[in-house]
């Protein structure tokens, strides 16, 4: 039934602490489309893009944060760096007039890779309630 499914989908997006597909994007293993680069951030396209501008703000050193729901006082700068590069991404893409940035915490909320990243996503009207 539904809600076997719900539970079965929620156990495989769990949050298990393992590394994820974005190690692989870090350590330039698998190729992405990088759209800003610092010592601490790295913002790439998303390979479903859900917007004409569709963009994965992250951080480089997940130290725990595999989900904003675990986020810690120690995480509080990169916190803070990942919001300023979602507008540094804004700025590049030509979209700081309207853009949105979206965080999926947790299964409930459909979070699918457990390693922070924000969505930075704009290029048309932006609906709300969310679409
Ligand atoms: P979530 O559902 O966890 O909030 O978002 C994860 C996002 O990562 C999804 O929008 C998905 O399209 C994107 N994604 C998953 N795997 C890859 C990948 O290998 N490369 C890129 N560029 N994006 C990915």
């Amino acid at each position: 039934n539904n809600e076997q499914a719900a539970a079965k989908a929620a156990a495989v997006n769990a949050d298990s602490g393992a590394p994820t597909i974005f190690d692989k994007i870090i350590n330039k293993e698998i190729p992405s489309s990088i759209v800003y680069e610092d010592e601490k951030v790295l913002a790439f396209r998303d390979i479903s893009p859900q917007a004409p501008v569709h963009v994965l703000v992250i951080p480089k050193f997940r130290d725990g944060l595999t989900e904003l729901g675990k986020a810690d006082a120690r995480h509080e700068e990169i916190l803070g760096q990942l919001l300023y590069a979602a507008k540094i991404v804004a700025e590049k893409e030509g979209i700081l007039d309207g853009f949105r940035v979206v965080v999926n915490s947790g299964a409930s909320a459909c979070q699918s890779v457990y390693h922070l990243h924000l969505h930075v996503l704009g290029g048309r009207q932006m609906n709300w309630p969310p679409g």
